[in-house]
């Protein structure tokens, strides 16, 4: 059954790195205050370890393949791809409360994506309760002293959750989430909050933005992810000449998440758990 409003995309920005945050969002904010769109920008608030990504060149060659695909480090810049490791991390938003309070003062969202994005989808599989609520206790804190507000919705690093993550979630006060990369709003178990998915595939993952264009198109509505380092840096003309501007001439409306999950509401989604796929494009399976 369709639950998507009609014609009605959330532009998700997901904010994984310093360089994402220092450049891009300044960099898409001008792009979306010029067309008049509102964004939901999931922030990571604690230490970039995006350099832990290199020690995975070693390890897995799926992963190996998708950075030469997407020419990795020319998205990212050689700071980022070496942050955490051969440099120390650099904090991304408990460091940068000026931009914060730019996204705010837009009208648009600030939402809580990560402590550290790397650390929980490298070894999510393995921590404890208590590294889990570590992870949230700090998250949540660095996202009031920024906003004054506690986040109203949770996005999972890398659309990767588990059963004791969800617990943990589920304590946390949350209104909605957007955890998983299902085609279909539904109620996530056993959370019983709504699940607003990313069900358009992202840029790297599909090669180009007219392919995303075209998966908006297909789906008709939906959720839109976006990132700070991808689409506010070196696909940002791509992001507003071959999606944003053809889609809005089309008639295609843009919101919120917030706006999004508040459309939808909760009557009428069926509660069910998620599993984990590996997705096109994807080198780690992500929650569906
Ligand atoms: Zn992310």
């Amino acid at each position: 059954m369709r639950i998507w409003p009609e014609r009605v995309f959330a532009l998700k920005v997901d904010i994984d790195t310093r360089e994402g945050l220092n450049n891009g969002v300044p960099s898409l904010l001008d792009d979306f205050s010029a067309l008049g769109l509102r964004a939901s920008f999931f922030m990571s608030w604690g230490p970039d370890n995006s350099g832990r990504a290199l020690l995975k060149l070693f390890t897995s060659p799926r992963f190996f393949l998708k950075m030469l695909r997407t020419r990795a480090t020319r998205t990212y810049g050689w700071r980022t791809a070496v942050s955490g490791v051969l440099l120390p991390a650099r904090m991304i938003g408990s460091a940068r409360p000026d931009i914060v309070r730019e996204i705010i003062s837009q009208g648009s969202e600030v939402e809580l994506h990560a402590w550290d994005h790397r650390l929980w989808q490298d070894t999510l599989s393995r921590r404890s309760k208590e590294w889990i609520a570590d992870w949230f206790n700090r998250a949540i804190s660095a996202h009031a002293n920024a906003t004054h507000n506690r986040p109203q919705a949770f996005a999972a690093p890398a659309w990767m959750i588990d059963a004791i993550a969800l617990e943990e979630v589920s304590r946390r006060g949350f209104r909605y989430l957007s955890c998983t990369r299902a085609v279909e709003p539904f109620l996530l178990a056993p959370t019983g909050l709504p699940e607003i998915p990313g069900n358009i595939p992202c840029t790297e993952e599909v090669g180009g933005m007219e392919e995303v264009a075209a998966a908006a198109r297909a789906a008709g509505g939906g959720v839109l992810t976006l990132h700070a380092e991808v689409e506010g840096g070196p696909w940002k003309v791509q992001m507003r000449e071959k999606l944003l501007l053809p889609l809005m001439n089309e008639g295609y409306k843009f919101v919120t998440t917030g706006e999004m999950a508040a459309r939808i509401g909760k009557t009428g989604l069926k509660e069910r758990r998620h599993e984990m796929r590996l997705l096109r494009g994807r080198s780690e399976p992500c929650a569906v």
